[in-house]
């Protein structure tokens, strides 16, 4: 297949994997709009790192959350003496407009009689570049990819921060989508790869695809042990008709 890129350079591939996230164009081109897939949970988020030290009175090397209903406030240290932060909170009318000023609008008219950090927090994020500032939504999809076109994340698999994990999704998909392309493309081809949504035997420790499946309990274990899939899988995966 021939991709087109935005700076007009062009290439030949055998896949195009979408890793693009949560409003995906790769999935808007290839499997439908973003409606069709979306669930909105009816919160908005903001967040923004601070590159500086720490907040006065936040304990060190802990998550501090300030919670009451409808909305949150969070703080944790992040590598590099830097704190992460992120905002939650009910929507009280639909918002289209993610820039950073309606950013720091939505965050002044939500959290600004707040207490604890807070305050401190709301004025330090005019300082911050990065401010990030979306619908808290979740994507499912009853396919994951579409001939060539397959997804791997938030594009397909959102859960979004309020059910955490989703960057070690993320992962785990990308992994997984990783080890079908090796198992399929060594049995049949790379046009016949499988994306597979679950996870063999063993659960989410051992990460087989479902295309795994036919080799026994040793064969599955050695693989798992070599540490070089590509490796295993081509002296002991069961030849398919
Ligand atoms: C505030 C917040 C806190 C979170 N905290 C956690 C947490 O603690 N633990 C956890 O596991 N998960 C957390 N998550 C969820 C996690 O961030 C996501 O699930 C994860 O980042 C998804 O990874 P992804 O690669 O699919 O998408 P993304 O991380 O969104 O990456 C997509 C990339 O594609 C790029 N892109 C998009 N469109 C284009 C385009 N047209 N051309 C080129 N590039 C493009 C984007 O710039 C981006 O770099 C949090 C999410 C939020 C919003």
């Amino acid at each position: 297949m021939r991709a087109t890129f935005a700076d007009g350079g062009t290439g030949a591939f055998d896949a195009l994997i979408g890793a693009d996230g949560v409003h995906s164009a790769i999935r808007a081109l290839a499997l439908g709009k973003e409606a069709e897939f979306a669930r909105s949970l009816g919160y908005y988020t903001a967040a923004f790192v601070l590159d500086s030290p720490p907040l006065r009175g936040l304990p060190p090397d802990a998550f501090s959350t300030l919670t009451e209903p409808g909305r949150q406030v969070a703080i944790y240290p992040i590598r590099g003496d830097r704190l992460a932060t992120f905002f939650i909170h009910k929507a009280d009318r639909a918002l289209d407009d993610f820039s950073a000023e309606a950013a720091r609008a939505a965050l002044r008219r939500v959290y600004g009689d707040m207490n604890w950090v807070v305050p401190e927090l709301l004025d330090r994020s005019r300082e911050v570049a990065g401010l990030y500032f979306d619908v808290v939504e979740q994507i499912t999809m009853p396919r994951w990819s579409q001939g060539r076109v397959a997804l791997v994340g938030d594009a397909c698999q959102c859960v979004s921060l309020l059910a955490g994990q989703g960057a070690s999704m993320t992962m785990a998909g990308a992994y997984t989508l990783a080890l079908e392309c090796v198992f399929f493309s060594a049995a049949t081809g790379l046009g016949q790869i499988r994306v597979s949504r679950g996870h063999g035997p063993g659960g989410a420790r051992c990460r087989l695809p479902a295309s795994a499946l036919p080799l026994d309990r040793g064969q599955r274990q050695r693989v798992l042990r070599s540490g070089s899939v590509l490796t295993c899988f081509v002296y002991t995966y069961p030849a398919r008709a």
